[in-house]
């Protein structure tokens, strides 16, 4: 749960910091745009002198902000998955505190998890960073309160397609996060997993948080899709591939043996 909170401050935080980087790079570009025209200008002229030092400061200008996108380009990075077998139910219940914080006491949080729910592959940590970041964009778009509604079940696919994205027919567990929001246009909808895509003030939103959902769906084998109407509300769902091997108990640890005799 420290490690979650810890994830959610440095959302905050990447949000914060894309703000500000726009904000330098646009001042970088506004000084190489000058410096750029100022040598120009010269040249036209034929003012030799000082076009070294004006060329300088172009270079410096455009090599840091080459400098800033590249801490951009370090925060979209995907993490790699390290996918092991996790069941969904128990995952969302050992969340359960750190979401209700999360998401405020004027939002009531729904669970409609389903009972005999399939194991899934996939790496427990994204899942929790996806479902944390899933439940912030819920919160942010219900600031008047409402319901939040986690969902699981068991789904199987037989056709090649959903909606119209393609998914190998097979069995699958769906994890649908449903708010009473806002909602999205169908414009938003579209571009809602495009990275660094945000409607939100600059600072607040990194546009982050639903293309790396997105990806993480995808690299497990899976799919996530957004339904979503203005007004009524949003409901992102993932699909995660079933585990079909054997789960093997963890062994246990000295903590959780019977005290022994002595
Ligand atoms: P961010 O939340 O930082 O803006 P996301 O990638 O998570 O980035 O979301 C992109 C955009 O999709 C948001 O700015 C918002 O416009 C829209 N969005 C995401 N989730 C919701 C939601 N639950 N309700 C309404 N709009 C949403």
């Amino acid at each position: 749960a420290e490690a979650l909170l810890r994830q959610a401050h440095k959302m905050e935080a990447i949000g914060q910091l894309t703000g500000g980087l726009a904000h330098d790079f646009n001042n970088l570009l506004t000084g190489i745009i000058g410096g750029l025209a100022m040598l120009k200008l010269r040249l036209e002229q034929g003012r030799m002198e000082q076009l070294d030092r004006y060329l300088t400061v172009v270079q410096e200008a455009a090599s840091r902000a080459a400098a800033l996108t590249h801490r951009l380009l370090a925060f979209s990075r995907r993490q790699p998955l390290d996918p092991v077998a996790t069941r969904p139910n128990e995952l969302i219940l050992g969340m359960r505190e750190l979401l209700r914080r999360t998401i405020g006491p004027q939002i009531s949080l729904q669970e409609k998890l389903a009972a005999s729910l399939w194991p899934i592959l996939c790496d427990p940590n994204q899942l929790e960073n996806a479902l944390l970041n899933l439940c912030i964009n819920a919160r942010d778009a219900m600031p008047e309160g409402g319901d939040l509604t986690i969902e699981t079940a068991n789904v199987r696919f037989n056709t090649q397609t959903l909606g119209d994205r393609a998914i190998a027919p097979g069995d699958y567990v769906l994890i649908a996060v449903a708010d009473t929001g806002i909602g999205m246009s169908p414009e938003v909808v579209a571009r809602a997993f495009d990275p660094f895509f945000t409607t939100k003030p600059m600072g607040q939103g990194t546009g982050l948080g639903l293309s790396m959902i997105y990806g993480f769906a995808k690299q497990s084998g899976g799919l996530a899709e957004i339904h979503s109407q203005p007004g009524i509300g949003t409901t992102v769902r993932l699909y995660l591939p079933r585990f079909l091997g054997e789960i093997r108990a963890q062994p246990a640890t000295d903590a959780e043996l019977p005290p022994q005799p002595m």
